[in-house]
């Protein structure tokens, strides 16, 4: 665990020791088979097998049973369960990432009603709906105000009626709890950003069929969404306070971009790994082919790649930690900081899974090598949350004033 340097804690270390012991035995002789697993039982039976490790509780509060987990921790979680498999980490991020603004803004009926299956023995699905089918990065970027979001939430009485659709959210159909990304009115801008929990019985929400998808085929399920005069109670709006769904709003991108580099981490390690072992199996001109010195100057810049990366998401994370320093998860600066450690962290992913399968040949091109779903897996990841063009804009945004373009 050296790699992680003085970054973890004892803790850390014990739960990291626990992950990789049911990576080894529970994931990695299943990888593939997770690829094509349909009907998702051996999906789920992965999600509930980390849930009695705990993983499903972490950043969910004490009281109803979670676990405090410091933003290094949940990352460096993410990360190790990623590099078996990083659609699993995915999915098992989703919960706390769901259930933040409600935790934020001390939402007790949320809480009590919608949380506590999400304490439970077994790993329940939520689903955080932002993209719309007119655009993902418009909803996100900053520039936009929150006057690009189409669906919209009328209060009639005591509750919330909704009417709208997203795209793509991971958790769409098969989730129990949606935190659906709304606006009352696009005129108020930032203050008309509303982040309302919508059950997943409720009448007038549906879904499409499950996307195709090139990479997390299964371990992460994408579907259009509907809400078609969707009611549910006003206390279901994480927030009434004006504004603080904005800034919840704001928190979930960093938090989700932060998660998002320790995915790729966690995928890049796995796609070296095999690398390092094929090369050291496979011989050239009598020597190991990870002996020659082409192949030993490929396998160290994947290694600088990983290193640098991990060290960029566990340096942002930290800063996480440290709120009175260096401000909140939601500012443009760190928000700065999370979409910098995503970017550089994917964009070394996708070259590192790309440079392992060269290096095994047509083999690494076989399934039964996993480079090639490493490699699918972690291209959504470069795509997803704004992608990185939107990712550098907000990095530009964060470290210098940038001229709003809308
Ligand atoms: C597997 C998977 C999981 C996903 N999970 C979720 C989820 O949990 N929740 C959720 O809400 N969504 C989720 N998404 C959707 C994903 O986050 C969006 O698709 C993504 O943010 C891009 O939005 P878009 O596809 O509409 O592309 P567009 O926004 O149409 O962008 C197209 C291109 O234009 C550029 N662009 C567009 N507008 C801007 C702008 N304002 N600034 C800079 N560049 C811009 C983009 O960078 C991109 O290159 C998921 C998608 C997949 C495939």
């Amino acid at each position: 665990m050296k790699e992680y340097a003085d970054f973890i804690t004892e803790e850390d270390r014990m739960m990291i020791a626990s992950i990789r012991d049911f990576v080894k035995e529970e994931i990695l002789p299943i990888r593939q088979q997770l690829d094509e697993d349909e009907d998702r039982r051996l999906v789920h039976g992965v999600l509930d097998g980390l849930a009695s490790l705990g993983m499903h509780k972490r950043g969910l509060p004490e009281a109803l049973g979670g676990m405090r987990a410091s933003a290094i921790s949940l990352t460096v979680g993410y990360e190790e369960v990623s590099r078996a498999d990083c659609g699993i980490a995915m999915t098992l991020s989703v919960p706390p990432w769901v259930f933040g603004p409600a935790m934020r803004s001390h939402n007790e009926r949320v809480m009590q009603e919608l949380c506590p299956q999400y304490c439970g023995d077994t790993f329940v699905e939520a689903c955080q709906a932002m993209t719309e089918p007119e655009g993902g990065c418009n909803i996100e970027s900053a520039e936009y105000r929150g006057k690009a979001i189409h669906t919209r939430a009328r209060l009639d009485g005591d509750e919330w009626v909704i009417n709208g659709a997203k795209q793509f959210p991971s958790g769409a159909s098969v989730a129990d709890v949606y935190l659906v990304t709304c606006t009352t009115d696009p005129e108020l801008a930032e203050e008309g950003i509303a982040l309302i929990y919508v059950p997943a019985d409720t009448p007038g929400l549906s879904f499409s069929k499950p996307e195709n998808k090139m990479g997390m085929r299964f371990t992460d399920v994408n579907a259009s969404i509907y809400l078609d005069d969707v009611r549910v109670p006003k206390d279901y709006r994480a927030s009434m306070e004006p504004g603080k769904d904005h800034q919840s709003f704001r928190n979930f991108l960093s938090w989700g971009r932060l998660s998002s580099a320790a995915f790729a981490v966690g995928a890049a390690q796995g796609a070296l790994d095999i690398a390092l072992e094929f090369t050291g199996q496979r011989y050239y001109d009598g020597k190991q082919v990870r002996q020659h010195g082409l192949q030993a100057a490929m396998l160290a810049d994947m290694m600088i790649g990983v290193e640098s990366a991990r060290f960029y998401y566990l340096t942002v994370a930290s800063m996480f930690n440290n709120r009175k320093v260096y401000g909140s998860p939601y500012s443009d600066a760190q928000i700065a900081s999370a979409s910098g450690a995503k970017i550089y962290a994917c964009d070394m992913a996708v070259r590192v899974c790309n440079m392992a399968m060269e290096l095994t040949g047509s083999y690494g091109y076989m399934k039964d090598y996993h480079i090639e779903k490493y490699l699918r897996d972690c291209k959504i990841i470069q795509l997803w949350e704004g992608g990185g063009q939107l990712g550098r804009i907000d990095v530009a945004r964060g470290r210098y004033e940038m001229v709003p373009y809308v």
